[in-house]
Parts: structure tokens; sequence; C-alpha cells
């Protein structure tokens, strides 16, 4: 008879979904519809991985935003920050809300035009415009936001050279308080670049100075951060105003508000703690309003905000491929999706709910993506109900800067699905397929035979 394999006995604590000790609230609730469509039915449908989007998410995103600023200025227009999620259906129900585009490469700047944006309500920043880009924006007459001196010097040959005027703004960075400053793009304001900037642009006529623009970092959990910067951009726009006579148009105080999901190392979780958009609101309307401008002088405020309109209504489908011991006893679960398409893992303490009823019992896993690779890791830690192979799970508050930084690393970006209005399914993009990635590739007739 053979001997049966041993197996280490091993006996691991199971909680019962109570709060633990750092007071943290308890989530283990199954996730079985969004919007009302099954997760199963999803995921059956259209494959596993998957990422599912709600347009009624994104909608009721933009008008709490939109009536958090309107409510408290009367001249506000957001712009939507294609980088955040350029996939065009997202990026269309922004622009049927009414938001423009906002883009930082001329990849995204003919993406913006091609769903129809206007020229002039396509904001162009970002520090790589290469002279074709800067035409092509000159052409449309869009905002310019220059990054640095040698845009600036650029734009203003090609100004000369194509006889137009380009609308421009510069991108000024400051101290809010934050720290480390975001100081590698635009011209630092206390030390005068931004200043000796705007007196290069207004000692000639080449260019037309029309706005000023700042995005002072990223996920920003300081509503005063924006005070100040919103300060400093109306003393700036007076200073022109009073030193040069030109009134400028708008005042662009960029995104980065910060969405609903937990950094590591939290101590509790975003859902609780970030603030709301109307907090940032009051703090940017209040600064401007004070400010002293003159009523009818009063300028636009524009607003890119892109993760905080969007992060809350993506979502990651997938299922579980497999579960393990590790050495130390702890058990982890393998997924059909990684870090390949979860970039975010790497800063957020995603939210996971099981797609099924489960039990009461808990369990502290680690939870890993499919690829080959250590490092994929979705979350070191998570405590949730055993979850079988086959089984399914929904990642939370993907829907911000995951799709646009997914890779396709090993396996194939998955299939993007939106759920409208009425309930209803529409596929945005479809699974890829080896051709999408072998398409550019070319071998080279002599590499082509061979025998084995
Ligand atoms: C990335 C970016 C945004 C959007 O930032 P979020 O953090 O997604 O709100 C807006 N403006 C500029 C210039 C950006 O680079």
């Amino acid at each position: 008879m053979a001997k049966l394999l041993y197996e280490r006995p091993l006996i691991t604590p199971l909680n019962t979904g109570m709060t633990n000790k750092f007071g943290t609230r308890t989530e283990y609730r199954p996730m079985t519809h969004i919007d009302h469509v099954a997760v199963k039915d999803l995921l059956q449908e259209f494959g596993s991985p998957l990422f599912v989007f709600s347009e009624r998410q994104i909608r009721n995103n933009y008008q709490s935003a939109k009536r958090a600023f309107e409510t408290r200025y009367p001249k506000v227009q957001f712009a939507w920050s294609y980088k955040t999620n350029y996939l065009d259906a997202i990026c269309n129900i922004f622009h049927q809300k009414g938001s423009w585009g906002e883009v930082v490469s001329g990849f995204e700047y003919k993406k913006a035009l091609k769903n129809g944006v206007p020229g002039d309500k396509i904001l162009f920043n970002g520090p790589d415009k290469t002279n074709e880009d800067l035409k092509m924006a000159i052409e449309n007459n869009s905002p310019i936001h220059i990054d640095h001196l040698d845009e600036l010097y650029r734009l203003t040959e090609m100004a000369r050279e194509l006889n137009k005027k380009p609308r421009v703004a510069i991108r000024v960075n400051m101290d809010t308080g934050i720290y480390p400053m975001w100081d590698r793009f635009g011209f630092n304001y206390e030390n005068g670049q931004a200043w000796d900037a705007v007196n290069k642009i207004l000692s000639n006529d080449v260019l037309d100075l029309i706005g000023l623009h700042c995005h002072i970092g990223t996920f920003m959990l300081a509503p005063s951060a924006y005070g100040i910067a919103a300060s400093k951009m109306s003393e700036l726009a007076l200073s022109i105003k009073r030193q040069h006579g030109k009134v400028i148009e708008y005042i662009d105080m960029g995104g980065g508000f910060a969405s609903k999901n937990t950094l590591k190392g939290a101590y509790l979780i975003g859902a609780d703690t970030v603030p709301e958009i109307s907090e940032f609101a009051e703090a940017i309307t209040s600064a401007i309003l004070n400010a002293g401008f003159d009523k009818d002088e009063l300028p636009y405020l524009y607003l890119e905000t892109g993760r905080a309109l969007v992060d809350d209504a993506g979502f990651l489908l997938g299922s579980v491929i497999s579960n393990k011991r590790l050495s130390d006893g702890r058990r982890a679960t393998i997924l059909d999706f990684g870090v390949n398409n979860l970039f975010t893992s790497f800063w957020y303490d995603h939210k996971v709910s099981p797609a099924q009823e489960f039990g009461m019992h808990t369990e502290n896993s680690v939870l890993y993506g499919p690829l080959c690779m250590n490092i994929d890791v979705v979350r070191e830690n998570v405590s949730l109900p055993p979850l079988n192979a086959g089984d399914q799970l929904v990642v939370h508050h993907v829907g911000a800067y995951n799709f646009t930084q997914s890779m396709q690393f090993i396996t194939l970006r998955p299939a993007v699905v939106l759920i409208d209005m009425k309930d209803e399914t529409h596929l945005v993009r479809v699974r890829e397929d080896n051709d999408s990635v072998q398409r550019y590739e070319q071998v080279p007739e002599y590499l082509k035979p061979f025998k084995l």
C-alpha cells in the first residue's frame, strides 16, 4: 500500500465579521449585482475578467460635482481629463453632460477631436507637445497650456509663421503646503518664473494670454491646499490686470481631488475619510470670490476633475483560479486578473467583494493575479470569506487610470462593458485577441523558416 501524502495540519482563526481592533467597518457583503445586472450574467456573457462601468454612477457624480461648484460660483466649466479614462464611451458621457475635453498629448487630442469636441473646447496640457501637435491646436483654436519656456518660444515662432494668434494659458506650480511639492510642471509662482512667463507673453502681441492653469497634485486629500492655490492664481490674475491691463478670462484649477479609494497604509478606509467634492468647491470658490475681482471681470473657473468623477463608477470583475497555502500557512487565492489590469493596486487597498453569498467566516488572505511575476499582488492582506475555484469577485473603485494604464503583459486586455441608465449592457471595448497585439509586429523574411 502506498504511503499517504502527509499534509501539515494548520489551525487558523476564522473571524466572524466583527469590527477589528482598529474599529474599521467590516464589509463582508456579497456584491451580486451592478446596477441590477447580475455579476454572473456579465461574466458569462462577456468573459472573465471584465471591466464594468455604471453610466448612472458617472452621471450622478458629474451632476453632484457640477452642483457643488455652480451653487457657489457663477461661471464654471468642467473639462474631462482624458488620461484618467479615455474610453470613447466614457468620454462621451461627460461630453453629453457638457464637459469639454482636457488632453495631455497629441494622441489624446486627436481622440477628443474624433469624439466631436470642438477644438476651442479642448484644453491642451502636458510637457510634450510636438510642433505637429501645436500646429493642430493653433489651427483648431484650442487653449494651449504652456508648460515650459522652450514651448513658449516654439509657440511664438510657430504663431508668427502661421500668422495666427494662439490662445494660451501658462501652467503655474506653487507651494500649497503639500510636500513634496509638485514643481516639475509649469512655472513656479513663488520664485517669479510664472510672472516672468507672463511678462514674456505680454511683451509682444503674438500670443493671446487668456488663462492661468494649475494642477497641484494627485489624490489630494486637503481642500485647504486648493484654497491656497486658488488665492495665488487669483493674485496672479489680478497682478496681470494691474500691470498689463489684461483681463484673464479663466482660472483652471486642474484635477486631483481624491476619489473614495483607500490608500495603502491608511488607518481608515477612503469612503469614510476622503473629503466631499463640495469641500474642495468651497475652498476654491471662496478663495476666488474673496480675491477682489471686479464683478464683471470675475474669471471663469475651469475644472479638470478626473478620478473623483469616475473611480467609483468602474468595477473589475473576475474569477478565482485556485487557492493554496503559503509556506507560513497563509491562505493565498489566485485570481484571473492581476496588476496588468489593476495598476492602481500599487497604491490602493482596493475593496474586494465576493460576488456570491457566503457563510459568516472570514480569513486573512493574500490575493494574487495570474501573472508569472512576484509583484503580481492584488491585495497583500484582505479578510475575505474562503473563496473556491470558480467563485467570482468584484473589485471596487477601479474607474480611474486602470484601463488607461492597463498592460498587455502575458495575457490580453479584457473587454469593457457599460451599463446604461436603463440597466442595459453595451460592449464598449471588445476583448483583445492575438491579432490586436501582433498586428504591429514584423518578422524579417530570413527569420521565418525554422525546423524543430
Ligand atoms: C491628470 C490630470 C488631471 C486629472 O487628474 P485626476 O487626479 O484624475 O483628477 C487634470 N489635469 C491635468 C493637467 C492632469 O495632468
